[in-house]
């Protein structure tokens, strides 16, 4: 469902992705490891076109991210069709950046509502819904400063699946919880990987990146270094970058 061909990305002078190649199925998960500054961010953000790339060739869902190719060339997507596409991408962040104003549910209900056109009947019986599958049901009318770290992140995932995404990306979204508030989140996560969502997650919690990723890309300075299945990437990594990385966070 994603294909990433040779994606580089500059900013300014900075070569931050030095030529990116990877793939993900459907229903696989991908977890992306790798030091502070190697382009972990800027590659999920390449994905659903928050950040252009500069060369390569990036597909999701069969889809050119971005732009249409007429012949040789490259035409860029209209922001209401960057828009469309990014309906099939659902994307969670470090920092919850939920809307304050609003409720856990209306925070659930506003994309689906707004973008969608759902009436609000079925966006709140939907929202219920995911509200539950998160394990937040009695939380529905609480605003984002009421809850939990934790809490407000569940929330956050519950408002990407509002809208039925096709992947959903996620950008380390426990490191900023307090310790005891990190294993709801993760089993929100695994729950959603056992029913067969596609994922990219980046991460540092390699006890996670083991039991759930189907793949392990470990990305060192632009590059991946090291790709493969988690019993290899981590328990037995073949690239000396890669170990000298997992002795430092495991
Ligand atoms: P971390 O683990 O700390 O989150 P990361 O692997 O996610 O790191 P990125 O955020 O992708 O790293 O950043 C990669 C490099 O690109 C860094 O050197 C960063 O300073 C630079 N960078 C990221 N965004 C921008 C930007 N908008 N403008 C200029 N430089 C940027
Ligand atoms: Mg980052």
């Amino acid at each position: 469902i994603v294909q990433a061909q040779g994606i580089h990305k500059r900013f300014g002078r900075l070569e931050v992705l030095k030529g990116i190649d990877f793939e993900v199925a459907e229903g696989e998960v991908a977890c992306l490891i790798g030091p502070s500054g190697s382009g972990k961010s800027t590659l999920l953000r390449c994905i659903n076109h928050l950040e252009k790339i500069n060369a390569g060739r990036l597909f999701v869902n069969g889809h050119l991210v971005g732009y249409r190719q007429r012949g040789e060339k490259l035409y860029e997507l209209r922001d209401s069709e960057i828009a469309m596409q990014r309906k099939d991408i659902g994307m969670v962040f470090q920092r919850f950046n939920l809307f304050p104003h609003m409720t856990a549910l209306e925070n659930v209900t506003e994309a689906p509502v707004q973008v969608r056109g759902e009436s609000k009947a079925k966006a709140r019986e939907r929202g219920r819904e995911l509200l539950e599958r998160v394990g937040l049901a009695d939380k529905e009318k609480s605003y984002p400063g009421q809850l939990s770290g934790g809490q407000q992140q569940r929330v956050a995932i519950a408002r990407a699946l509002a809208m039925e995404p096709k992947l959903m990306l996620f950008d380390e979204p426990t490191s900023a919880l307090d310790p005891e508030l990190v294993g709801d989140v993760l089993g929100v996560m695994r729950q959603l990987a056992a029913d067969g969502m596609t994922m990219i997650v980046v991460t540092h919690e390699m006890q996670f990146a083991r039991e759930v990723a189907d793949k392990v890309l470990f990305m060192d300075e632009g590059v991946v270094v090291e790709e493969g299945p988690p019993d290899q990437v981590i328990a037995e990594p073949r690239h000396e970058r890669t170990r000298g990385f997992l002795a430092r966070v495991l």
